[in-house]
């Protein structure tokens, strides 16, 4: 072999095995991305990154506290907290808004204005969530920020899971009868809304997305559990969404527990701007740990998806648990003051306030240039 050759051949195998190295650090990396499987044998859906049999609370002591807390603890509690509350006269959301804004309905319902497009999370209008069609059930404790009759055209709902109170039939049905929206809705919930009479549902598994008018919705994991009769705990899939818009990300929890899931939405799908972050529902700890975040815990899950702004949400409408209605924010600030998280970065709204979300680049570093050819 002549120098000249041998040369070509070092050369070769070096882009060889620098490509071979490459494809092995892709495949080992795309492995690492994978979840567990998040269905088992029965096609009964579980959350991959806990064993939930060992620290499972059992449906009779669930019962017990229930009982316990709404007949005897809770009449006791004295809650005077005055709620802040944009009055509905001040609350009118633009018809459409191009650059991205949030306005905070209460629970888990935001609107999202974004590229022209107007997004619901988890909308909830009734005065009660539960059974019959919520005739029954958790009665609500503060007022929607946006009155009904002010939401501007409604063009696409994200749906976290089937909870009565993120899933919510007469809120869902007047949105079907009077804005048509496109459903995004997780794994095996689309036969249900269907079944109601909603014409335009797009189901999806995690990970997997879909677009409208360029904006894109993914369904990420979260960890959690959906059950709206006796026989149907697990049977159809929980996720948070990520809407990628043209110049902003934003991430919805839904309702979750805090999991290492928090980490690969932010390696895969970030720069995140805004999280909207469910901060309440937290105590007994031995009921709600493993499904939903405490204020530290959701803390700890912003600082895990590296976002820029955190929209605090699931507090102050419903009372599901022990902690008062009112704590979570306080909770929240505590936690950022021990974490060392700027306080600016926490938007914790009133009812029906709106915020814009800011720019990703600083105003001095957009900078325009002019051809003096011209
Ligand atoms: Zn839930």
């Amino acid at each position: 072999m002549s120098m000249q050759n041998l040369y070509f051949f070092c050369k070769n195998i070096k882009i060889y095995i620098s490509t071979a190295l490459i494809l092995v650090t892709v495949v080992i990396d795309d492995q690492a991305n994978a979840d567990p499987p998040h269905r088992n044998a029965d096609s009964v859906f579980v959350n991959p990154y806990i064993d939930e049999g060992a620290r499972k609370p059992n449906l009779l002591d669930k019962v017990w506290w229930k009982f316990k807390y709404y007949m005897i603890q809770r009449p006791l509690v004295n809650d005077n907290f005055e709620y802040a509350v944009i009055p509905p006269e001040y609350v009118n959301p633009p018809e459409r808004f191009n650059s991205g804004a949030v306005t905070w309905v209460g629970h888990a319902t935001f609107l999202v204005q974004i590229d022209g497009l107007n997004i619901l999370t988890d909308p909830v209008w009734s005065e009660r969530v539960g059974l019959l069609n919520s005739r029954l059930g958790l009665q609500r404790q503060t007022a929607p920020g946006i009155p009904w009759e002010k939401l501007p055209p409604i063009d696409v709902v994200l749906i976290s899971h089937n909870h009565y109170d993120h899933l919510d039939y007469p809120t869902v049905m007047q949105l079907e009868q009077e804005h048509q929206p496109v459903f995004f809705v997780p794994l095996g919930l689309s036969d249900l809304l269907t079944g109601w009479g909603v014409t335009h549902t797009i189901e999806k598994d995690w990970w997997e997305g879909d677009s409208i008018n360029g904006v894109k919705f993914i369904a990420v994991p979260a960890q959690h559990q959906s059950r709206r009769a006796i026989h149907d705990h697990n049977t159809t899939l929980w996720s948070g969404w990520v809407i990628e818009a043209s110049n902003h990300t934003l991430y919805f929890a839904g309702d979750t527990g805090y999991f290492p899931g928090f980490k690969k939405i932010s390696k895969r799908l970030g720069p995140i701007d805004l999280a909207m972050m469910p901060i309440g529902a937290y105590d007994p700890e031995w009921y709600n740990a493993l499904y939903h975040v405490n204020p530290a815990e959701a803390l700890q899950a912003f600082i895990d998806l590296d976002a820029r702004y955190f929209a605090a949400m699931h507090w102050g409408t419903f009372d599901q648990s022990e902690e008062r209605l009112s704590d979570p924010p306080r909770e929240l600030l505590r936690a950022a003051r021990r974490m060392g998280v700027d306080q600016d970065r926490l938007w914790i709204f009133a009812f029906g306030e709106k915020r814009a979300i800011p720019s990703r680049l600083p105003e001095e570093t957009i900078t325009i240039q002019y051809d003096d050819k011209q």
